[in-house]
């Protein structure tokens, strides 16, 4: 049995965050203390990102760090990013060790937010205090902007944003959550990869409403209100937007070409090489290769009529469409309007938000990256990707035209179903890489 003494300080830090129970959407009920409170702690565990950096609260959960750097440099600052609020517990769940506690056992830290995201934060500060500590002052500027509601689509991160856009500030590379250094990226794939999101899919949701003329069922007209939006759902197949790979996934599966064997290898190069047979190809497989090319049409909710025997004047369908790069909510409720094609039912866009940009590969923050890895994680490929699900950087992307979506910590297949669910964790030996591998990026900024 280890003694407390024996826990390296950055698990003991980790589970110091994780009982903080900073649930974002459970703000009603518990009030901002842990919020507060966690401010507070990370004062305590980092004295000299407290005394050295320059603290800036932006709206009530946002919290933006500015080191200053040797000089102001002309293309930017760097933009670490992370999120210190967690989604709920299913009180229902069986965890094996309490979601809130914060145990060490085994060479990992469990609880929520173990992985998403206060892991990927204690890394950073970690190294930053590191650095601090040796005297060292990074070439450029670098913040850390931490927001506190990511995870209920709130508006620290967007307050942060909009402050560095006043200031006229455009960051030279941001990095935030996202992806993680993986196994077998794909299933013929074999060994590690680091999977960095250089662009996420837009969200949207529609509302299609269809009137008719209500009745009793006995007598109905041929297009009553529920057939209508019947036709109009399935009008809105799997097809409706066409299928095209975007840049990162092609240089994803020419990068993993290189780690594949036999026909693998050739197939991956191949497809690789032609983005138009690989946009067909990934089409066809469905799920989430399909999403990897295309804007996915998802019907939610439907809903109509009252009674069994009485025919209602309205009926209504939600649907809920990922956009892809490329296409912007506009363009994709222009589309859904043409395939639907009958006037008599209306598309109401409830919420949408573009996709971002494509970050490039070719670039020095991406060399940057790639350096970093290769000290804290050699012998791991900087692999491109482009992520479904939304993140605070997004915000970011709007403006900066380098923004990456990288953990720098190992997450296996069953650790990622974790993420959201039971039994959250992340092994120490992976969060002291994490912090490596920021240090070495601060390191080598130029
Ligand atoms: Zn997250």
């Amino acid at each position: 049995m280890a003694t407390m003494n024996d826990v390296p300080p950055i698990a003991a830090r980790l589970s110091r965050m994780i009982q903080l129970p900073t649930v974002s959407a459970e703000l009603k009920t518990r009030g901002t203390a842990p919020f507060e409170d966690f401010v507070a702690l990370l004062a305590e565990l980092y004295p000299r990102v407290h005394s050295d950096l320059v603290l800036e609260r932006h709206t009530e959960f946002g919290l933006l760090y500015r080191w200053a750097g040797r000089r102001e440099a002309v293309d930017g600052p760097l933009v670490l990013m992370a999120h210190y609020d967690v989604v709920p517990v299913d009180e229902s769940d069986d965890w094996t060790h309490p979601p809130f506690a914060g145990v060490i056992e085994n060479g990992s830290v469990y609880g929520r937010g173990a992985l998403d995201d206060k892991g990927p934060l204690v890394v950073i500060l970690d190294a930053v205090e590191n650095l601090l500590a040796e005297g060292f002052v990074p070439a450029r500027d670098v913040y850390l902007s931490f927001g506190g509601n990511e995870e209920t689509y709130g508006s620290a991160a967007i307050a942060i944003a909009a402050a560095f856009q006043e200031r006229g500030i455009v960051p030279w590379l941001v990095v935030d959550e996202g992806g993680a250094v993986v196994d077998a990226p794909l299933p013929f794939v074999p060994g590690r990869a680091a999977m960095i999101g250089v662009g996420e899919k837009g969200v949207m949701t529609v509302r299609l409403t269809a009137r008719g003329d209500g009745g009793h069922a006995s007598a109905p007209p041929n297009r009553t209100a529920v057939r209508r939006i019947a036709r109009a759902v399935e009008r809105l197949g799997p097809g409706t937007f066409r299928p095209r790979t975007p840049q990162a996934v092609s240089r994803m599966l020419t990068q993993l070409a290189g780690s594949a064997t036999g026909p693998a290898r050739l197939l991956l190069r191949v497809l690789g090489a032609l983005p138009p047979l690989s946009a067909r190809v990934f089409a066809a497989l469905g799920g989430e290769a399909a999403a990897l090319v295309r804007t996915t049409v998802a019907p939610t909710m439907q809903s109509g009529g009252t009674a069994a025997n009485v025919l209602p004047s309205q009926a209504t369908a939600t649907v809920n469409l990922r956009i892809a790069l490329g296409e912007t909510v506009q363009s994709a409720a222009a589309r859904v309007r043409r395939r639907i094609a009958d006037p008599r039912v209306s598309v109401e866009v409830l919420e949408g938000s573009d996709p971002s940009p494509e970050s490039p590969t070719d670039n020095a923050p991406f060399a940057l990256l790639a350096d970093a890895l290769a000290v804290s994680h050699p012998g791991v490929p900087a692999v491109p990707y482009v992520m479904m699900a939304a993140t605070d950087s997004r915000h970011f992307h709007r403006f900066a035209p380098a923004v990456y979506r990288f953990a720098p910590l190992e997450m296996s297949n069953a650790q990622r179903a974790a993420i959201h669910g039971v039994d959250e964790s992340v092994e120490i030996a992976a969060l002291e890489r994490g912090e490596r591998f920021h240090r070495a990026l601060i390191e080598r900024l130029q």
